[in-house]
């Protein structure tokens, strides 16, 4: 069984942002990169699901990324996966969502696959739609929001998380699902992981390998602004606790929040 595993690099969340003023994207040189924090969760799914099927079972890693970007993925190899995939093209630099999962289905259609497994969130986009739309245009079942996989027979078992609970639902493989982080905490490489990384492979596909040419996002980033500035807080002295909790009261129900 093929598992691919869409990992997305990210800036850091400590790193200083910057949006370019004139192509309207952030820019990704000068930073340090990481996995996608979610995406780490999705690669410990599809750990827990090989160990379970046995050797034959790979986990390979898929990222559209700049090529430059390509050893970030060392890390996620060190954890267990067995080999990457990254998809790098100048041409796919502001890539919407829209293209974004047309371009990583068409590398999945390349590099075929039974399981897809992705993070729920990016956490520099943070859309949540690419898992969707990549099971849209395989024309696949797709499970999102998942905290418990199980493959059974060739079918797939998920827990699928809800607001009040969660629902467990099944369907037939190829499949993509996308998971939550109570799939479990990412394991640690080890050090022989760590060693082991080294010589695996990080293959590259570009844009014409994948018969993806001439395409244009579909949407267009009309204008950005930082957030407003904090307004100055209220601060209530208060004698006691009891004087204090009035204060606080008052403060809410002038707001009719309670
Ligand atoms: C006009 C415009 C231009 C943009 N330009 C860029 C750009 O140049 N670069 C950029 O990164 N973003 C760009 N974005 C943001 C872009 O929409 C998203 O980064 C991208 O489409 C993925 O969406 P997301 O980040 O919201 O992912 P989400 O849907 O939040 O991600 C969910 C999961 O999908 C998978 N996934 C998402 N993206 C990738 C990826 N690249 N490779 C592998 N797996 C992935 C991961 O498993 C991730 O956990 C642009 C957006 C707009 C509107």
């Amino acid at each position: 069984m093929r598992i691919v595993v869409t990992v997305k690099l990210v800036p850091d969340l400590n790193a200083e942002k910057r949006i370019d003023p004139t192509t309207k994207r952030l820019v990704r040189t000068g930073m340090e990169t990481v996995l996608n924090p979610y995406d780490e969760y999705a690669l410990e799914a599809a750990l827990q699901l090989k160990a379970k099927q046995g050797d034959d079972t790979t986990v390979t890693l898929l990222s559209m990324a700049s090529e430059s970007l390509k050893e970030t993925l060392r890390k996620a190899l060190a954890m267990g996966a067995d080999d990457a995939v990254v998809l790098s093209d100048d041409a796919l630099a502001g890539s919407d969502v829209a293209m974004t999962s047309a371009a990583l289905a068409q590398a999945l259609k390349k590099i075929g696959f039974d399981l897809v497994i992705c993070g729920g969130l990016a956490d520099d986009g943070s859309t949540g739609g690419v898992p969707g739309a990549i099971a849209e245009h395989l024309g696949l079942p797709g499970l999102t929001n998942a905290r418990h996989l199980e493959i059974v027979g060739g079918t797939i078992k998920a827990q699928r998380e809800t607001d009040s609970g969660y629902q467990a639902v099944t369907c037939p493989l190829p499949a993509l699902v996308s998971v939550t982080m109570a799939v479990g905490e990412p394991r640690y490489a080890s050090l022989k992981g760590i060693m082991g990384a080294k010589k695996k492979t990080i293959a590259t596909l570009s844009g014409s390998d994948i018969g993806f040419e001439n395409r244009a996002p579909k949407t267009e980033l009309l204008s950005f602004a930082p957030p407003p500035a904090r307004t100055k807080a209220r601060i209530v002295e208060a004698s006691d606790g009891a004087t204090g909790a009035r204060a606080i009261f008052d403060f809410l129900r002038e707001r009719k929040l309670v």
